[in-house]
């Protein structure tokens, strides 16, 4: 059997009629940038998370940046991040100008919010959690930390689209929530796709001028922008992407429950789940300390894996220049070494997952 790690076509197919027609009326409509389908997607998206504001972006790395920008933080200043993540999360953060001071993992792969005082100097200006995997971090100690130190909070919530914790969405609990809809996230496009949700009016105001050269009314440029606008084709798609989202969050959760209950050997450690939290399993992580060799072993039963992610951000180098050296971010390099994540999307079968299951534990 070949269990592929991530399928795309067939979510696609799944709803392949709706994509389509959504495709099509924005072909035809003969507007292409910044038109209704945009207005319309910004407006559900906003209404789907309770939150006054959306501004439809390029990608989910320009909503952080331009959330960054937009809160003036940039030279000089420092952005508090968990060094396990993907890069564009710190990227975000050096591309404003500004420095990520990467702090360690709790064991739910989020920031850990004991190390987050530590981390803190005269030149911290925010917080920039990242929502991993799929978990919501822990808001509650985040946000009475940032309060505390009067120090904004972003959420990077690329991997985490209708996760929430204690009830209420992520997105929703920092200054700005911010979004990618890379094609395999929870809300994927068909394309490159991004977006920022606040109640911030000030902030809302300078993110859609930013991502329109700096311009609220054409040939006025107020700002240094730049050109990060998810297009009329994309914004129709995730219309229809975003009805289906619970609907995927509920099929991936179930794969991940066979998973949890499937998988028995004593040379895997499985996710754990926080308490109080709706996880959402964009990825499902397990670690393994002979993780190369698992790899390799179900490689050669046609099931493919991937890492996520193989280099911390503070060992990778575009960051040498920040001077940080192997055994200073201990969890993280260890998660880093050892994590494997399954295949887990919509569309996956029942047979594929006892496969997945039955030969991780035939592992030795
Ligand atoms: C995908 C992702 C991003 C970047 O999104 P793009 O749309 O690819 O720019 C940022 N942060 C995390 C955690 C991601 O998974």
């Amino acid at each position: 059997m070949n269990v592929n790690y991530s399928v795309l076509e067939r979510q696609y197919k799944k709803y392949q009629s709706e994509y389509e027609e959504a495709a099509l009326r924005a072909m035809r409509s003969g507007w292409y940038i910044l038109g209704n389908e945009l207005k319309k997607f910004e407006d559900n998206f906003a209404a789907f998370h309770g939150m006054t504001y959306c501004i439809g972006v390029g990608n989910g790395l320009d909503a952080l940046r331009l959330a960054v920008e937009a809160m003036e933080i940039g030279k000089g200043d420092e952005v508090i991040v968990q060094a396990n993540t993907y890069i564009a999360t710190a990227l975000a953060i050096s591309e404003a100008g500004a420095v990520p001071v990467f702090v360690d993992t709790d064991a739910f792969f989020g920031i850990h919010s004991d190390l987050l005082e530590k981390a803190i100097t005269s030149k911290t200006k925010a917080i920039m959690v990242v929502h991993l995997y799929g978990q919501p971090c822990e808001m509650d100690k985040i946000l009475a930390i940032a309060k505390e130190y009067k120090l904004r909070v972003i959420e990077d919530c690329a991997q985490a689209h209708g996760a929430s914790y204690k009830g209420k969405l992520i997105g929703t609990f920092g200054d700005v929530g911010c979004f990618s809809f890379y094609p395999t996230k929870p809300v994927g496009a068909l394309g490159d796709a991004g977006a920022v949700v606040t109640n911030d009016n000030v902030l809302a105001e300078r993110i859609s001028m930013l991502r329109n050269y700096g311009s609220r009314m054409k040939y006025q440029h107020e700002v240094l922008g730049m050109n990060s606008r998810m297009d009329e084709i994309q914004a129709a798609i995730l219309g229809v992407a975003l009805k289906y989202v619970n609907q995927g969050n509920s099929e991936r959760k179930k794969v991940a429950a066979a998973y949890l209950e499937g998988i028995h050997n004593a040379k895997i450690i499985l996710p754990k789940i926080k308490p109080e939290t709706k996880h959402v399993f964009h990825i499902f992580p397990i670690l393994c300390d002979e993780r190369d060799r698992l790899y390799e072993f179900l490689e050669k039963q046609g099931i493919h894996t991937q890492i996520h992610y193989p280099i911390p951000c503070h060992l990778a180098k575009c960051y040498q220049e920040l001077g940080y050296q192997v055994g200073d971010i201990p969890i993280a390099e260890h998660y880093a070494s050892t994590e494997l994540s399954l295949p887990i999307y919509v569309g996956i079968t029942k047979e594929e997952i006892s496969y997945v299951i039955d030969r991780i534990n035939q592992f030795e």
